[in-house]
């Protein structure tokens, strides 16, 4: 299989009708950068900032920061890399970052929230940023923003950070897109007010579906009670990705399932056409696409999601047997 998938890696993801499906890939350290080329990703779809402090024994400096987005850069070339801002906390906790206990992590002070209550550590980031482009173009994600506000101001601190590194005469971005995260349900039914401010979003579906379907995605007790390919979690999808086709906002799903094949075949149907997944899911994901006829599997699937069963994996298993080659 794998010699297969390495044949495909510089064919295009076309599917049979020729919907072009962008795949990107996840990444979050050095080591990822070495297997970029071989994936055949388009671009880093989600750049995990937060694992360079993770494996850290302290703060990574402003020079750490700037010196590996530099290298993230210098390894994509002309494809683009979206670096998603820390998202730390909950039970992501740093020894070197005080942080209290909570009862409830996965709803806590983590991520954009923290961001923004501790603006000193996402400012000094958004400037290894801005440093690290210098001239190239740079985008810039939110991790769990859960209302506009919340993105009003991280957007706000980007365009001080620009403001701070012109009036010092370093060289700007050549071109600067700022997105959201959506991993919080209520950004759902807020998405008329979202997508005129942003540049992109980016679909975080394992939050996403942690939040829609109130289920840990860390305890297995229950975090597989739920099944992604069923009717309310491809309905909310759906909605997001018909909301962004309106605006005309780019929009990519990030979160794991992109790269499982009958999940990315949904995530088709669904009309999305950008998909960033951990670099294993690659080649079967472009394999998949490759076979799939979106138009038959976008009236598959959207009979599917009006059943009334609790899960349609098993429907739309035979769906994608049936529709592809
Ligand atoms: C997600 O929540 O789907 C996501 C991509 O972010 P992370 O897995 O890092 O929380
Ligand atoms: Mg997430």
């Amino acid at each position: 299989r794998r010699a297969e998938f390495a044949k495909l890696r510089d064919t295009p993801a076309f599917t049979r009708d020729g919907a072009k499906i962008t795949l990107l890939m996840n990444a979050g350290l050095d080591v990822d950068l070495d297997i970029l080329a071989e994936t055949g990703a388009e671009g880093i779809g989600l750049f995990r900032t937060e694992f360079q402090f993770m494996v850290a024994e302290e703060m990574p400096r402003f020079n750490a920061q700037t010196a590996l987005y530099g290298r993230v850069m210098d390894a994509a070339g002309d494809m683009a890399v979206t670096f998603r801002t820390l998202d730390l906390g909950g039970d992501k906790v740093l020894p070197y970052l005080e942080a209290e206990r909570e009862d409830n992590p996965a709803l806590g002070w983590r991520a954009i929230r923290m961001g923004l209550d501790r603006p000193a550590l996402l400012r000094l980031q958004l400037r290894a940023l801005i440093a690290a482009a210098r001239g190239r173009p740079l985008r810039i994600m939110f991790p769990l923003v859960a209302n506009v506000d919340e993105f009003r101001a991280a957007r706000a601190l980007v365009d001080h950070e620009i403001a701070w590194a012109q009036r010092r005469g370093r060289a700007a971005p050549s071109r600067l897109e700022v997105g959201a995260m959506i991993e919080a349900p209520s950004l759902i039914w807020h998405l008329d007010a979202l997508l005129p401010m942003t540049d992109f979003v980016s679909v975080g579906t394992n939050d996403l579906m942690q939040y829609l379907f109130a289920a840990d995605r860390g305890n297995p007790r229950v975090a597989d009670r739920y099944d992604f390919l069923s009717p309310p979690a491809l309905r909310a999808l759906q909605q997001i990705q018909q909301a962004c086709a309106e605006t005309g906002t780019p929009v990519s799903v990030c979160g794991e399932m992109a790269g499982r094949p009958l999940e990315a075949f949904v995530l088709v149907a669904l009309g999305f056409e950008r998909l960033s997944m951990p670099p294993a899911g690659l080649g079967p994901v472009k394999q998949m696409v490759l076979s799939c006829d979106r138009e038959a599997a976008r009236r598959g699937v959207s009979a599917l999601i009006k059943s009334s069963a609790g899960s349609i994996r098993n429907e739309i298993e035979t769906l994608a047997r049936k529709t592809s080659v």
